[in-house]
């Protein structure tokens, strides 16, 4: 069994131990120390990762009460142990942070049903509804714990004194306890810091609906805070000189430049449209089927065909973009050569793809063969026209 070093002294960093055994974890080779500072994941918190004997330890599990480090190849004899300290103290803050917030959280009943570090923030599932939850309240309530810097206890307790405390949540196992006195007793294999005051911060980002009468809270603590502050202010920074304005203008900004352009798009649909009717009324002159190529992309092609049916014509359009022929064929509806047929026959000279109805059909292909494909489908169309 392995001495987990890390329950007496969290801010263990490098240590001297055994290799034991090397065993194999989904593939991958995996040590057993005889002691070890790494913290095995568990309890929402990440393993720990680091090095052995100079080789990386990607990651440290628990399976049936032996810690595997997770090695990049296989090692032996006694190691020097190095964890990557900056990670484990993050995990530190997070989990501590976690323990005052759900306490704070606790005690306007909202209890705490699990608990998940992430990667980039942090979350708790509480089962509280959302509308219950004063989130400023919590907020303010943890920090307060952080900012007067209360010792914390991380240590087994047992028979008298376990019973005098009010644990917050029943242990899953063990006996060991993490208590921070006149603010929370949880029951936590975990990680933490001699005092709350090195969580640094508590900061919640969000809170959402989750599940039945549930919600989810996203957090960070410590240096995420000061990294995510950074993130937000570049963000909003290049925001507001996109949008040329101060940085708390930026919503008003946004919201204007939004209406803005969604106006003037209605604007050029409108006058796209009218376009469109012009030019359908000018090709329609040319006779019937009208075969044309038009500019302005496959939209107003699109937008040519369907006002060349409405006035009674059939319309093969095609517009050229980028070398890549679109297709647009349309005619009135009733009884008729089929567009959807027709169009098929025409991309399979351009090796492209697209369909539709007997009235309308559009899809694009290679614009190489474009009049050689125009002018079957204008001869389709000749073929199956009524007679007479
Ligand atoms: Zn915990």
């Amino acid at each position: 069994m392995t001495e987990r070093l890390y329950l007496s002294d969290p801010y263990l960093r490098s240590f001297r131990a055994r290799v034991v055994e090397m065993r194999d974890l989904d593939g991958k080779p995996a040590a057993i120390l005889d002691r070890s500072a790494f913290y095995p994941e568990g309890g929402g918190q990440p393993g720990d990762r680091g090095s052995l004997g100079g080789v990386h330890v990607l990651d440290t599990q628990e399976r049936d009460g032996a810690v595997l480090h997770l090695v990049e190849k296989p090692i032996g004899g006694e190691v020097e142990g190095a964890l990557d300290w900056a990670r484990r103290f993050d995990h530190m803050q997070q989990h501590h942070g976690q323990h005052l917030l759900s306490a704070a959280f606790d005690k306007v009943g909202a209890p705490t049903l699990s608990f998940h570090l992430g990667e980039r923030t942090c979350t708790i599932d509480l089962d509280a509804p959302l509308a219950r939850l004063d989130l400023e309240a919590a907020e303010t309530a943890a920090n307060d714990s952080v900012w007067r810097n209360l010792p914390v206890v991380a240590r087994n307790f047992v028979g008298e004194e376990r019973a005098r405390l009010p644990l917050r949540k029943e242990p899953v196992k063990g006996d060991r306890v993490v208590l921070v006195e006149g603010v929370d007793a949880s029951p936590c294999g975990g990680t933490h810091p001699a005092r709350t005051g090195e969580v640094g911060c508590i900061a919640i980002l969000k809170a959402q609906r989750w599940g039945e009468g549930k919600s989810r809270v996203e957090f960070v603590c410590g240096s995420r805070v000061v990294q995510l502050t950074h993130e937000a202010s570049e963000a909003l920074a290049g925001a507001a000189e996109a949008l040329k304005c101060a940085p708390s203008d930026v919503a008003q900004a946004a919201a204007r430049a939004m209406a803005d352009s969604l106006s003037r798009r209605k604007a050029a649909d409108g006058l796209l449209a009218d376009l469109a009717r012009l030019e359908a009324a000018r090709l329609r002159g040319q006779g019937d089927p009208v075969v044309a190529k038009v500019e302005r992309g496959a939209a107003f092609a699109k937008a040519v065909a369907a006002a060349i049916a409405e006035t009674g014509g059939t319309a093969l359009i095609a517009s050229i973009d980028e070398g890549r022929a679109h297709l647009c064929f349309a005619r009135p509806k009733g009884p008729g050569p089929s567009m959807g047929a027709i169009l098929k026959e025409a991309l399979a000279l351009l090796g492209g793809k697209g369909g539709g109805s007997a009235e309308f059909a559009q899809g694009a292909g290679d614009g190489e063969k474009l009049d050689e494909a125009l002018a079957l489908a204008a001869r389709k169309i000749g073929d199956r026209a009524p007679s007479g």
